[in-house]
């Protein structure tokens, strides 16, 4: 017999998907950056926008086995990666996928670009990565040249990072809903400021913001990929190359792109204001 009960909390899921607070998983545990220092930060921030209750999913150290580790990935909103570790297990990976797929968020933050070289489809949800192994076999360089993307298949290394420092970030796209009302030119506070990266040609990459990646600190010379969206299936993700430790994740432009690509993936909207301490052209704004 069927429960009428049971067609009624059918009936009300996709209203309660859409309900505050959204869910964000952020996931950590294996990461040759000090996650167990950032994540706290990403969750506060996530937190201090009121859009967002947040539960955090982290793994078991590297070297154990990871089969157990199993994320109900299905009724977040955002899932946001914190995780620069060993292969996560077949059941995992596709359970990722098909949340992903059937209309998931996925926030790829920082040195989450770089592990899972070998695993096709997450190489297409995140658009570009670095090292783990990457070789040319992992697709092209994407570099911004003349007022356009540009992809360049050459050999080479395949993500890299010249000394860390300040540097100014230039918005791509201002039409996007992340990057809409920002300053065309901001100042990032010192960081990482990764060049080389590699990705499959077919990932539906929205450039948004690159920045220059200058041979005078061990850059390439090239305008580097900073921030991007992308569609994989109906989901939505946000990449954010950024926020390689404490110091830079107190930029507030790290702070509000991370905030508002958050609510995107989770939305498709941001109805967040611009922070009115947002960094300018010639100023860093930092926040304790
Ligand atoms: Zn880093």
């Amino acid at each position: 017999m069927r429960s009428p009960w049971l067609l009624l909390l059918l009936l009300l899921a996709p209203v309660q998907a859409a309900e505050r607070p959204l869910k964000a998983l952020i996931i950590d545990g294996q990461n040759n950056h000090k996650w167990q220092e950032t994540t706290p930060v990403l969750k506060k921030l996530l937190e201090e926008t009121g859009l967002f209750a947040v539960d955090v999913a982290t793994s078991p150290p590297k070297g154990s086995e990871l089969s157990g580790f199993l994320p109900k990935f299905a009724g977040y909103a955002v899932v946001v990666s914190n995780y620069n570790g060993e292969s996560w297990s077949p059941a995992a990976r596709e359970a990722f996928e098909k949340y992903l797929r059937a209309g998931g968020g996925f926030v790829v933050y920082h040195a989450a670009n770089n592990p899972f070289a070998d695993w096709k489809e997450y190489n297409e949800m995140i658009g570009l990565g670095g090292w783990g192994d990457r070789t040319e076999a992992a697709g092209p360089y994407l570099r911004f040249r003349d007022g356009k993307m540009v992809r360049e298949a050459k050999p080479g290394p395949s993500g890299h990072h010249g000394k860390r420092h300040p540097f100014q970030v230039t918005i791509r796209n201002p039409k996007h809903p992340i990057t809409a009302g920002l300053p065309a030119l901001w100042m990032h506070s010192q960081d990482e400021l990764y060049d080389s990266l590699r990705g499959p040609t077919d990932a539906k990459i929205n450039l948004l913001a690159t920045a220059y990646s200058d041979p005078a600190t061990g850059g390439t010379g090239e305008h580097e990929p900073m921030l991007m969206t992308l569609a994989y299936g109906q989901g939505r993700v946000f990449h954010t190359t950024l926020g390689h430790d404490l110091e830079s994740l107190s930029c507030v432009g790290f702070i509000a792109t991370f905030q508002r690509g958050s609510e995107w993936v989770a939305t498709g909207k941001v109805t967040q204001k611009v922070p009115p301490d947002f960094p300018t052209a010639g100023r860093l704004s930092m926040r304790k």
